[in-house]
């Protein structure tokens, strides 16, 4: 007997339908012997129709409430899925997070997954053939429900996968794996077959949203390999694994983008030890995530200019403690939230020398301003105009042999 997680997405029980299709994905698993545990998101658009709702009572609508509100997306599906399954014969249950339980820690909207109690879905699973799990949340030490995360399905998934000691991980979505870049922007977009956990982490936190990259963090953690692949086609889908597996030839593996940065610049800052601790110090405090930071050099050698970036919805928190820290002295902070970032990752570019260079002038090629840049052994990211982003995948896309 192998005990398999299958991870179906927003879209994939989009519709009754849709679930109905989900149930025969699930009944050939069982024909064919397996146990399944089956990890299930809201209905495609439920999570954002849900925000919405809380947004008509309040912008700052009470966040343990606004988990009750959010997990509920999830056990709507849970309950359709299963009365699905039990329609056709196979004999299946659905648990609520609280019953199963998933216990969390964290901040409400923000937790993430320590344990889960397995006593009850494995004595279930003896005589029975599949646990139907909600994505996507869990129970707080106190009692509460709390979420993981937008996507943080794929995270339930491999925590289940993990905890329970599953045979298989497999994420069920609208594409038929990972591609080297978003393959509904870039039609030319080339699916991967196998790539490295280092990679997909890379590309899940640059921004492509095909697997949530605290999920992938986990799998690569704990030696966890995830299958991505489509609920609605039969065709091969893209394996997830350690390095060792992985066959590398080529430079760059893909391209990822994201639009939810902001760059922040401060004029005129002091040129002297302990500024940027003094303007970074309190923005970490705050949880406020800086990515890339650029620092001019002075003219003067008496100021300078800093420049980072932040995410785009804490721009207004960041720009609140810069101009109440009386510690800061500077000339003018300017904002532009009509920034995007693009990546390029590969494993293969440790080895491949000139990479960086292809892709600046690439970019300048396309005419297009490199406003800042990150590195790290296996990606490349600089953030750009806003407009100009569909123009830099397509070129990076095709410089680096991916189209
Ligand atoms: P699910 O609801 O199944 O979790 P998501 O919408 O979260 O699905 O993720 C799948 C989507 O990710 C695809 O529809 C695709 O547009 C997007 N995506 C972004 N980058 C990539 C990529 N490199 N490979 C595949 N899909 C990608
Ligand atoms: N329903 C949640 C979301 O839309 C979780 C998920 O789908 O993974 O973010
Ligand atoms: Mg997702």
């Amino acid at each position: 007997m192998v005990k398999k997680v299958l991870k179906f997405g927003g879209t994939s029980v989009g519709t009754t339908e849709r679930i109905q299709h989900v149930a025969y994905i699930i009944k050939k698993e069982i024909s064919a012997g397996n146990k399944v545990i089956a990890i299930v998101s809201a209905m495609a658009g439920k999570t954002n129709e849900l925000i919405k709702l809380s947004e008509e009572i309040s912008k700052e609508f009470d966040k343990r409430e606004l988990d009750v509100l959010l997990s509920s997306g999830e056990q709507v599906t849970c309950a359709l899925l299963s009365a699905a399954l039990l329609k056709i014969k196979v004999k299946a249950k659905s648990w609520l997070n609280w019953q199963i339980p998933i216990l969390t820690d964290g901040d409400h909207s923000n937790a993430r997954i320590i344990n889960i109690n397995i006593e009850r879905i494995n004595k279930y699973l003896d005589n029975n053939d599949v646990a139907i799990v909600p994505g996507f949340q869990g129970i707080s030490k106190t009692g509460d429900i709390t979420t993981i995360g937008r996507g943080g399905s794929d995270a339930t998934a491999v925590a289940v996968a993990k905890i329970f000691k599953a045979d298989t991980c497999e994420i069920y979505t609208d594409v038929d794996g990972v591609y080297s870049t978003d393959p509904n922007k870039i039609p030319v977009a080339k699916k991967i077959d196998k790539i490295s956990f280092d990679e997909m982490l890379e590309l899940s936190s640059l921004g492509a949203k095909v697997m949530q990259s605290s999920a992938v963090q986990t799998a690569m953690i704990y030696d966890i390999p995830l299958e991505v692949k489509s609920t609605f086609t039969e065709r091969k889908g893209t394996k997830i694994f350690s390095q060792e597996n992985i066959d590398y030839t080529k430079s760059v593996t893909g391209v990822a983008y994201s639009k939810d940065d902001a760059k922040i610049t401060i004029t005129g800052v002091e040129d002297r030890p302990g500024v940027a601790a003094n303007i970074f110090e309190p923005l970490n405090k705050a949880q406020i995530n800086v990515d890339m930071v650029i620092q001019n050099i002075s003219s003067d050698t008496k100021t300078t200019d800093i420049t980072f970036t932040v995410k785009r919805n804490d721009v207004q928190k960041t720009l609140q403690i810069l101009k109440a820290k009386s510690e800061i002295k500077y000339k003018e902070i300017i904002k532009n939230q009509k920034v995007a970032k693009v990546s390029i990752v590969g494993a293969g570019m440790v080895s491949t020398p000139g990479v960086t260079y292809r892709m600046f002038r690439a970019l300048s090629d396309e005419n297009i301003n490199i406003l800042a840049i990150s590195t790290s052994e296996i990606k490349l990211s600089v953030i750009i105009d806003e407009e100009k982003i569909l123009k830099a995948i397509k070129k990076l896309h095709t410089i680096f042999e991916l189209d």
